[in-house]
């Protein structure tokens, strides 16, 4: 409890945002989760840097998030400091190098480059999450993953400021150097080409009709629930099993893509499990497919 009032007033006196007891559901696009004890929207990125130390010097844990699209928060909310990646300073541009903070969003750095004609990242337009949430993930899409345009990151944990090379990120599936690391990651340098701005343009519409057309963007989710297990699809062995619409309380595999599991209003963390439980169960009893999940699960269980 002292932590926390030390903590509340540290941050407070760097000028960030701060809320206690904050709900969760509101910082997810699954719209679902219990109270962060406490919640930091710090300033800028010396302030930012400065909360992680003061986290980490006083022993409280400490969860940095982007935009919250790949993320599952247990009902039961977050026991720590949940510390929301800001969008400190602008996204540039130098030759064929962007740089962005690492709470731009994905799609401002991907309208910078077509704005300026590079190309490389047209795969991740209509990915909703931050730059921070994309390298953290190695996000991808349509043949393309943050690997293949990442050329360096900037990052702070354990009271010293560091970065990865392209080389040191050890891009794999769905995951990087900072899976599993209580690292922040600051800002990322992406490396791209010169190309042809219109047709960057027309592949940018093109993919995102694709999403609206077979993802179901008009409700919550966190985007596919689980990894693309090796030789299948995992949306095409749920349909065959015949699980499109199934429902555990709000939650419900979605009836236009069934990789997605949507908040149908009111779900819960505990709504989400059951049905994850129930497909994965599903899956494997027909198919011999082990599924395993690609959200992250945050939280007090
Ligand atoms: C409708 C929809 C469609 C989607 N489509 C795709 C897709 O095509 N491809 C794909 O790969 N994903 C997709 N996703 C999932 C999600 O958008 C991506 O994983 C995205 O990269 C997550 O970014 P975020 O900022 O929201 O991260 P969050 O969800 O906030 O966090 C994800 C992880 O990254 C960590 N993290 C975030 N920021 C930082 C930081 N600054 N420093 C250190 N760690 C950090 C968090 O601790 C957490 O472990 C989709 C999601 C939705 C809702």
């Amino acid at each position: 409890m002292t932590t926390a009032m030390s903590l509340k007033s540290f941050a407070l006196s760097l000028g960030a945002e701060v809320l206690e007891n904050e709900p969760m559901s509101k910082h997810t696009t699954f719209k679902i989760g219990g109270p962060a004890d406490i919640f930091i929207t710090p300033r800028d990125e010396q302030s930012m840097l400065s909360l992680c130390s003061f986290c980490g010097g006083e022993k409280i844990p400490l969860f940095v998030i982007g935009n919250g699209s790949n993320l599952l928060v247990s009902d039961k909310g977050i026991r720590g400091a949940v510390i929301k990646s800001g969008n400190f300073g602008a996204v540039t541009v130098e030759g064929e190098t962007i740089t962005a903070p690492a709470g731009a969003h994905l799609k401002a750095v991907c309208e910078a480059a077509r704005e300026n004609g590079l190309t490389g990242l047209e795969f991740a337009y209509g990915i909703p999450g931050t730059v921070g949430g994309a390298v953290f993930m190695n996000a991808g899409a349509y043949g393309g993953e943050m690997k293949d345009v990442v050329n360096s990151t900037r990052h702070f944990g354990g009271g010293i400021a560091g970065g990865f090379s392209a080389e040191e990120l050890c891009f794999g599936y769905r995951k990087s150097a900072y899976t599993g690391t209580n690292l922040a990651i600051t800002s990322v340098k992406f490396a791209l080409k010169h190309g042809d701005k219109a047709a960057i343009a027309e592949k940018m519409r093109d993919l995102l009709d694709r999403r609206r057309t077979k993802q179901p963007l008009d409700l919550p989710s966190a985007g596919s629930v689980f990894k693309r297990p090796v030789g299948y699809y995992a949306g095409t062995l749920i349909e065959n099993c015949g699980l499109k619409g199934e429902r555990v309380g709000g939650a419900m595999v979605s009836t236009k893509h069934a990789g997605f599991i949507v908040n149908m209003g009111g779900a819960t963390c505990n709504d989400v499990l059951e049905l994850v439980e129930k497909i994965k169960k599903e899956v494997l009893k027909q198919t011999g497919v082990t599924l395993e999940c690609e959200i992250k699960m945050f939280g007090e269980t």
